[in-house]
């Protein structure tokens, strides 16, 4: 290491915050984890570990024992109400032999959870929920809700989720915008694996999209295999969902996948369903004095690409290649700023522009996708880079190439 052990705080033990947290020990820095909730579980419901994703925990040595807990999926499958397809992508077109994995939100946590538990230099303080940065001439300090202060640090990596409002005293840009649709969750078992090996969406204009994932298996249930169900919905229509017919929307979903008919059977209660609604975090730089953003609390956006989780993962990733290469804090946040830049921004730009074809009241968007979407998964080139983008790999949309993930990690099977 060629700098002189730093003393990092980090705000938040999500995804972003559990992996900077472990690479920034394992090169022998001393970082003090804080973490707003007193007993974290695993909660939440199915996402995608893309290749990406799965990279960064090879590095952390963390994707056996993730994976395990997942299940594979081989392709996206959309299609409309009427069984057209629109959209057939398989992570074989990447020609390298990976694929994609459905997970329980609460299996990533546990992992790195555990991990961050048994790491030397690692100090976890739970239950502390910092709610302002304090700019000292030694660094920032972290004041917490119960107004103690903790620090001043070298470094303050601030990855407290899509709800973060922690800003700087310098006033370091960060706009938020709510997107003004979002999604209904419903995490069920299925024994049967009737929804195995793909993420299959069905399409209905862009006013319906129901979605199916398979979860692996629960994080306290191993011989569990999951599925999640998301349902597209704006949010100011959330409330009349919950008091309207849940009957109906049970046919609706039935008729739309007969086979979603035994996961919604589970249901009583529209308040079972848990709403999910998206913000667009927009920063020019991801950095300020000594102080960095990671994960939702720097980028979040609409999960239509499947990437939050895996972004996390690549900026921890990042971050600890940077200040392991640049002695000074600073250099190495700009660094940081600059090598995450093209990734970020073309996922930021994609979401930003596809959620609007497949959630939204436009009668337009969804017609040019019913009929744009199926050309362009048709050519090769188009293809490729619709899998890469997919795959969470992508860094522009003409003339780029797409990040080099390096040989794909072996797994025992
Ligand atoms: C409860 C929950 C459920 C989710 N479910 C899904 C899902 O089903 N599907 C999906 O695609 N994505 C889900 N996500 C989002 C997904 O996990 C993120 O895109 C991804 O994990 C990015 O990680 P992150 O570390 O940036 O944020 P998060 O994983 O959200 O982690 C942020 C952490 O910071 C903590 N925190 C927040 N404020 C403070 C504070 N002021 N001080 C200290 N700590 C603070 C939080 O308690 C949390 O542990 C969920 C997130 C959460 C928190």
């Amino acid at each position: 290491m060629p700098q002189a052990p730093l003393h990092i705080a980090i705000i938040g033990a999500g995804t972003a915050g559990a992996a900077a947290a472990l690479l920034l020990a394992r090169a022998g820095h001393r970082v003090a984890v804080f973490e707003a909730v007193a007993d974290p579980g695993p909660v939440g419901a199915g996402i995608m570990l893309q290749p990406t994703g799965q990279t960064v925990l090879a590095r952390l040595g963390l994707l056996q024992d993730v994976v395990a807990r997942g299940h594979r999926v081989d392709h996206l499958l959309c299609e409309t109400n009427n069984g057209r397809k629109i959209l057939d992508l398989s992570y074989a077109a990447l020609g390298d032999g990976r694929h994609g994995y459905g997970l329980h939100r609460g299996a990533l946590f546990a992992a790195l959870f555990a991990a961050l538990g048994q790491q030397t230099g690692v100090g976890v303080h739970l239950g502390i929920e910092v709610r302002k940065l304090v700019t000292t001439p030694k660094g920032p300090l972290l004041r917490d809700a119960a107004g103690n202060d903790h620090g001043p640090f070298d470094l303050t990596v601030v990855a407290d989720g899509a709800g973060s409002d922690l800003h700087d005293d310098q006033g370091t840009p960060r706009t938020v915008k709510p997107y003004p649709w979002g999604a209904l969750w419903w995490v069920a078992p299925d024994p049967e694996l009737r929804f195995s090996g793909r993420l299959h969406q069905i399409v209905h204009g862009a006013h319906t999209m129901l979605g199916l994932l398979p979860t692996g298996t629960a994080p306290d249930r191993p011989d569990l295999p999951l599925v999640s169900l998301f349902w597209s919905i704006r949010a100011d229509r959330v409330d009349a969902f919950r008091h309207g017919d849940l009957g109906a929307w049970k046919a609706r979903v039935s008729q739309l996948l007969p086979a979603a008919a035994a996961v919604v059977a589970g249901i009583d209660s529209a308040d079972q369903l848990l709403f999910a609604r998206y913000r667009d975090v927009v920063m020019p730089n991801w950095h300020g004095d000594r102080t960095v953003w990671l994960g939702d609390a720097a980028h979040a956006m609409s999960p239509q690409l499947g990437q939050g989780a895996n972004l996390a993962l690549c900026d921890a990733a990042v971050l600890a290649d940077c200040v392991a290469k640049h002695p000074d804090v600073n250099q190495a946040l700009v660094a940081y700023s600059r090598a995450r830049r093209r990734h970020l921004d073309y996922y930021q730009w994609a979401t930003r522009a596809l959620t609007p074809f497949f959630q939204s009241d436009s009668q337009l968007l969804p017609w040019l996708r019913d009929v744009g979407m199926p050309v362009a998964g048709a050519l090769p080139w188009t293809r490729r880079k619709m899998v890469a983008a997919m795959a969470g790999a992508e860094t522009g949309l003409l003339l780029s190439s797409a990040l080099d993930l390096g040989p794909p990690p072996r797994l025992e099977a």
